[in-house]
């Protein structure tokens, strides 16, 4: 299983605005005044010795991760970081018209959405698109974004076979190992605390397992209904959560569910889950308030579980992570 994130802010894309480009290179030529310019041949190493925020770009799109199980494609959520994602998968089978891809929606809130009339392999005849939803009339909403109130192409200028598959929770999805994917190899459908509903899905195959969930707010929640997360996202290999206040915040903006990183470590712990990934951030926070963000994350869990391995980490575009 190995996961990429093609977009990880929440609300809104962002991109990088010019001061704090400014800011980055005020910082590199701190680095270098420190420890000398490299030799050419050493340039990449000494890039990779820097310190995290001079290294990883959060990135400015929004959700949307693509995992690869076995030879197959499955894409978590279609925000505007799905465009990258299309036009590289059209390097494939889907630039031929032979691609099969799975698309698993969070919810239909703009930013989970707003890359889908962007995705290359849409529009190319051959391509089999299944796109994957707790709502029933999934179709109907993502039809609705493309009316020519809002966008100036329908959804028939689509090419591709597309097909809405209703995936409510308790159903499990089985996927076939006729087509590539490993046996055993399936996803199970929760639903998020969240305006307007949310669906977390977590993938397993091959002992591994990875569990997508955007878009959620825990706190107010009474025990009961935290185990049934507990139990959902139980040693997860990876834990994708929505991380996209910081504490303060999330507490001003109680019920416009969502999280915070420090609520994600609560709930990593209490379901034993083996690493974190906060993600979904918020467009106002600057990629140096996030870098801190993960290190009071991490401060937070030395403290108050000094015994759990847990692993955190914030969840950059272009970031890979590989389950062997
Ligand atoms: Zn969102
Ligand atoms: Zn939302």
């Amino acid at each position: 299983m190995q996961i990429t994130f093609w977009g990880v802010r929440g609300s809104l894309p962002r991109p990088l605005p010019p001061w704090e480009m400014r800011e980055r290179q005020l910082m590199l030529l701190h680095e270098i005044r420190l420890h000398g310019l490299p030799e050419e041949a050493d340039e990449e190493r000494y890039l990779d010795q820097l310190q995290p925020q001079l290294q990883r770009l959060v990135g400015g799109n929004t959700s949307c991760v693509e995992v690869s199980v076995g030879n197959q494609t499955l894409i978590f959520d279609a925000g505007s970081g799905i465009r990258i994602l299309g036009h590289r998968l059209m390097q494939g089978p889907c630039g031929q018209g032979q691609g099969h891809l799975r698309i698993f929606l969070s919810h239909t809130h703009w930013d989970h959405i707003q890359g889908y009339p962007y995705f290359p392999p849409i529009y190319v005849p051959g391509n089999r698109i299944e796109i994957f939803s707790g709502f029933p009339n999934v179709r109907q909403r993502l039809e609705q974004q493309q009316l020519q109130d809002f966008f100036p192409i329908p959804v028939s200028a689509f090419s591709a076979e597309v097909l809405y598959r209703s995936l409510p929770p308790g159903k499990i999805l089985e996927l076939p190992e006729s087509e590539g994917f490993p046996p055993g190899t399936r996803i199970l459908v929760k639903e998020l605390n969240h305006p307007g509903g949310a669906y977390a899905y977590r993938l397993e195959s091959q002992g591994k397992s990875m569990v997508y969930a955007s878009d959620a707010q825990f706190s107010g929640m009474d025990t009961a209904s935290l185990e049934q997360y507990y139990d959902f996202f139980h040693s997860v290999d990876v834990l994708i959560l929505d991380a996209h206040f910081n504490f303060r915040e999330s507490l001003i903006h109680r019920d416009w569910g969502h999280s915070s990183a420090l609520v994600g470590v609560n709930m990593a712990e209490q379901s034993k889950a083996k690493k974190l990934l906060l993600y979904h951030h918020a467009p106002g926070y600057s990629d140096q308030m996030l870098y801190e963000l993960t290190e009071e994350a991490r401060a937070y869990k030395r403290m108050y579980f000094a015994a759990s391995d847990l692993e955190i980490d914030l969840a950059t575009e272009g970031l890979t992570l590989s389950l062997p």
